[in-house]
């Protein structure tokens, strides 16, 4: 369906986006042009699966059905680049989507556009720790990726901006490190690479799971995951930011205090340039993370 098509009716709006959960995905280009890869797309529809199933909803279309149904899209569009693919799922019925009884089934909308990755050279970023809470697992779980989360990404994201950051890093209730606003977060000190665990009030995130394996087998680095102190980060040889949209970004200070040797350091480096070539499609180990998309 063309863009300028798309109908839905104005109650659509509001209430029903209570029970809105999605998926953010990338589709990154080959560097000859030839072709795009959907970076991680079963990943992707598993944790929308998932999210789907804490709302009370469910899909009336397999995975493999969603999968074609992008592809499609993509071809359809004609355009062969980076792009970014959301699919959101919703239901429409029920008591404006404040009680869920039987599980519904959801409706389901994707679409695409053309993002530029920021790859070879991100802007390093001055983050700030958000004066705002994270929610958590028994207030508003950040494990499930909930349109709804995202008035609390907006909060911190709002304040970081309109203070002169780029971005904001929240604590959780316990005051330990977090996640920005719509990515994951990531240190080195003493040469190890820390990021708090799923526990501590983060999305289960792909880019996440995705960095720590690379950083472990490709860059040859230690990852731990652990509580993180606000005040360790002030220390940290080097920080970055992980996720879909965000892709890696490095992070140059926070709360004004500079990483020594400038940003991006050695390991950020190193994971960006792997990173790339793995979502371009240039590392044949890690193809099963790709869906290619040709137009041929
Ligand atoms: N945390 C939050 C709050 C996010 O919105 C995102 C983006 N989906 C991430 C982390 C990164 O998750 P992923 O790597 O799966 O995109």
């Amino acid at each position: 369906m063309l863009w300028d098509d798309a109908k839905v009716h104005v109650t659509g709006i509001g209430w029903p986006a209570l029970t809105a959960v999605f998926e953010g995905v990338r589709a990154y280009k080959a560097r000859d042009g030839r072709a795009t890869y959907l970076f991680r797309y079963d990943a992707h529809l598993a944790r929308l699966w998932r999210s789907m199933r804490f709302m009370h909803l469910f899909s009336r279309w397999s995975v493999e059905e969603l999968t074609e149904a992008t592809r499609g899209l993509i071809e359809a569009n004609g355009v062969i680049d980076d792009l970014y693919v959301m699919p959101l799922a919703y239901g429409m019925s029920g008591n404006r989507g404040v009680t869920a009884m039987d599980a519904q089934p959801a409706d389901i909308y994707i679409t695409t556009r053309v993002v530029p990755s920021k790859f070879p050279d991100p802007k390093p970023e001055a983050v700030a720790v958000s004066s705002w809470t994270r929610i958590n697992d028994n207030i508003m779980p950040p494990r499930i990726k909930a349109v709804a989360n995202y008035l609390n990404s907006r909060f911190a994201q709002s304040e970081a901006r309109r203070g002169g950051y780029d971005s904001g890093v929240f604590l959780n209730t316990q005051g330990k490190v977090t996640e920005g606003g719509g990515e994951c977060f990531f240190m080195v000190r003493d040469g190890v690479v820390v990021t708090p665990p799923t526990t501590a009030g983060i999305l289960e995130s792909i880019t996440r799971a995705s960095v720590i394996e690379l950083l472990q087998a490709e860059v040859g680095v230690k990852v731990v995951e652990r509580e993180i102190d606000r005040t360790e980060t002030y220390f940290a040889e080097e920080m970055f930011f992980a996720g879909t949209m965000h892709e890696i970004g490095p992070i140059r200070s926070i709360d004004g205090f500079e990483v020594p040797g400038g940003a991006p350091g050695p390991i950020t480096r190193k994971l960006m340039q792997v990173f790339e070539r793995v979502v371009r499609g240039e590392e044949a180990k890690y193809a099963s993370w790709l869906t290619k998309i040709t137009l041929d």
